[in-house]
């Protein structure tokens, strides 16, 4: 995987061990795992250009090797609905992170393609250090935060385990659908523990990797934040 290599590369040589958003994504990417469609601005105008290209409504996240949690920063925007707006949560963006984090090394703003609202849910890896890469899933939310309603699996997994780990949480009626709720596409989240159970055998120097959230749909599904960690 040929972008993959570039950024792990990349990345081992600068002795950092976070990958930014935009990094994460084009490997998850590579790996077919859905993601947001993303372009990193280095400017407002630039900002205002991708958005347009991308299309409204948009959402603009900072993009910072030094910063792992961006909305508890405020640096996340979600909504912006014209150019005008994207001006203004670039500016607001820009002022919160240098108060809250004033050492931050920007890369610039990352613009992306707001996905609908849906059913939410996590998956996430992180390195046993007896049995190597772990794969977690749960659904999003209060189930993975309050209720701790989530499975794992020593990867690498079949898809008889992917199955296995959705269909075992609590929580699994939810994405069977329910009252006006449809039926959530779980192929396509079987599909993506399957390539991220591809990814983190076959780069074993990911120490963790989370993405959360990641939005199923009655067709589909899309990852809006992914992260990966380094050894
Ligand atoms: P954090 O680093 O704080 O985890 P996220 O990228 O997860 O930042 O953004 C925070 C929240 O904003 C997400 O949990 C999600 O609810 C929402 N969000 C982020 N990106 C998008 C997107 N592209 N489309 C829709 N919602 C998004
Ligand atoms: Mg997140």
């Amino acid at each position: 995987m040929k972008e993959t290599n570039q950024i792990l590369a990349a990345a081992e040589k600068e002795h950092r061990k976070i990958l930014l958003e935009t990094e994460a994504k084009t490997i998850c990417a590579e790996y077919g795992i859905p993601v947001t469609k993303f372009s990193l601005a280095k400017n407002e105008d630039e900002a205002v250009r991708f958005a347009e290209k991308i299309g409204f409504p948009i959402v603009l996240k900072i993009v910072s090797p030094d910063i792992l949690h961006k909305s508890n920063v405020g640096g996340v925007a979600v909504g912006l609905k014209d150019a005008s707006e994207v001006e203004e949560a670039y500016e607001r963006i820009q002022k919160n992170v240098k108060k809250c984090v004033p050492k931050a090394k920007i890369v610039g703003m990352l613009v992306q393609e707001m996905a609908p609202a849906s059913t939410e849910v996590i998956v996430g890896a992180t390195k046993d250090p007896q049995f190597g890469p772990a794969l977690m899933f749960g659904l999003g939310g209060i189930f993975v935060e309050v209720l701790k309603d989530v499975t794992f699996r020593i990867a690498p997994i079949t898809e008889d385990e992917a199955c296995e780990m959705i269909s075992e949480v609590k929580a699994y009626p939810l994405l069977k659908g329910y009252r006006n709720t449809p039926p959530a596409d779980i192929n396509a989240i079987v599909r993506i523990l399957l390539n991220t159970s591809k990814l983190v055998m076959e780069h074993q120097e990911i120490k963790e990797l989370d993405l959360n959230p990641i939005l199923v749909y009655e067709k589909g599904a899309k990852t809006v934040d992914a992260r990966i960690l380094l050894e």
